[in-house]
């Protein structure tokens, strides 16, 4: 049987799905998931459905029906367990599925803190919906929270908490939020939102275990002994590529991931890796590079399938993400270098600005609150790559596609 047989059904393989049909794949289409539920959008699990502004049903990325008409085999709790790359073939809980392409998108998994007390009741980390309703569940009931790691889930998770009532305590193992991701001045500014709305932050402190009282957590220990009471904690430390199976058929790796080249192919033709678990050299990156975003999983999903149908332009893409935190919303767009210099258009003070990363006198990323505009713009300029105005692009009332030196 000349299946498309994808494993894992969360953005990158539902998209795959959904655009191997859309381009004329008439073979079956075989989407295999290890989660009960139906596929549902990643980003609203630590800011609207955590909220409770937003239902289980609201967060469906496609309706049930969609699957049956789009002739997509959707089969739930029946995670892939073997491959085998000669017979082709993927063997699941359930039984054994032929194949003539493979996608891989099995994502990526909350990095464990393997600490003395790690897993007791009262613990959480945030990936599925699953563990979303585990948190939920714990918030209600919970009324001192310590967040491991500020990052995107820890702070997501932070403003939410807070708004509910908790007390709450961000602990970050670097000097300062988000150091990969963000630029210092936005990065401070987030956290001075965060400290104005009661969440408290220590940077540099090591959590040594979590304190357990008749299997329930009731705080954490630093690598000094202090202790901080808490009644329940998230563990949000980052994430890891799951390439297990993968790595059962001997795929390379690289930067963590499945090594995939511009069509998402891995290094065994005929198998392709989508999503979070791969890792590829974006055009705007300087090395093979994994990318955690909704954009890029939809992105590498359909580059795979159109070049399963034959199409041969490989994937061309600006990165970009955002995060939503209390009334900001903060956009990513590009990826930074090392030596770039800064621009700041607006005044923080406003609650409404932009800050812009010039390599010689190309926009290469750009970092955006509340100026959606900006970020719009900016997705524009990094792909295009005209030279930018310096003195026009500082000044936040110039729209941003107008800060470009003329052609000479
Ligand atoms: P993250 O954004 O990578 O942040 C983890 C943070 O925790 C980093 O600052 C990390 O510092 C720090 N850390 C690591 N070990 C620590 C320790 N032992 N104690 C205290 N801090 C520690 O990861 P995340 O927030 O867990 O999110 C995981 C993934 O979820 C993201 O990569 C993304 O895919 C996804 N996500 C994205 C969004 C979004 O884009 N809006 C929102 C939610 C989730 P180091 O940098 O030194 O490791």
């Amino acid at each position: 049987m000349s299946a498309a047989v994808i494993i894992g059904a969360s953005h990158a393989g539902v998209q795959a799905a959904a655009s191997l049909r859309q381009a004329g794949w008439q073979e079956p289409v075989i989407l295999l998931s290890a989660e009960k539920d139906y596929p549902y959008h990643r980003p609203p699990l630590s800011k609207g459905y955590l909220a409770g502004e937003k239902d289980e049903e609201q967060l469906l990325l496609r309706a049930p029906d969609f699957y049956r008409e789009q002739g997509i085999e959707l089969r739930l709790e029946d995670p892939a367990t073997s491959i085998d790359p000669v017979a082709r073939k993927v063997v699941t809980r359930s039984g054994s599925f032929g194949f003539e392409k493979l996608l891989i998108a099995t994502g990526s998994k909350a990095r464990p803190l393997p600490l003395p007390g790690a897993g007791a009741q009262g613990t959480f980390t945030l990936r599925s919906m699953m563990d979303a309703r585990a948190l939920r569940d714990g918030m209600r009931q919970a009324s001192a929270a310590i967040i491991i790691g500020g990052g995107f889930i820890g702070l997501e998770f932070a403003s939410t908490a807070i708004r509910h009532g908790l007390d709450v305590t961000v602990l970050e193992a670097q000097p300062r939020l988000l150091s990969r991701s963000l630029p210092a001045a936005l990065a401070d500014f987030i956290r001075d939102r965060h400290v104005s709305s009661g969440v408290r932050f220590r940077f540099g402190d090591q959590v040594a275990a979590f304190e357990v009282s008749g299997g329930r957590v009731t705080g954490v220990r630093l690598g000094d002994g202090q202790v901080l009471a808490a009644d329940l904690v998230l563990v949000g430390v980052g994430g890891e590529a799951e390439t297990a199976l993968a790595q059962s058929i001997g795929l390379d790796l690289a930067a963590g991931g499945i090594h995939v080249d511009g069509h998402g192919q891995t290094s065994r033709p005929g198998i392709y890796a989508l999503g979070d678990t791969a890792a590829f050299h974006n055009a705007y990156a300087t090395a093979p590079m994994r990318l955690e975003s909704v954009q890029n999983a939809v992105d590498q999903a359909k580059s795979a399938a159109t070049h399963i149908m034959g199409g041969n332009a490989p994937l061309v893409a600006v990165p970009w993400f955002w995060t939503d935190q209390y009334d900001l919303k903060v956009q990513m767009a590009g990826l930074a270098r090392p030596g770039c210099t800064e621009i700041v258009r607006g005044d923080p003070a406003d609650g409404a600005f932009s800050v812009l990363q010039l390599e010689g006198d190309r926009l290469v990323a750009s970092y955006t609150v509340n100026r959606a505009a900006d970020h719009m713009a900016s997705r524009r300029l990094i792909s295009e790559a005209p030279a930018v105005n310096v003195a026009l692009a500082s000044d936040a009332s110039v729209p941003l596609l107008r800060a470009v030196k003329a052609a000479a």
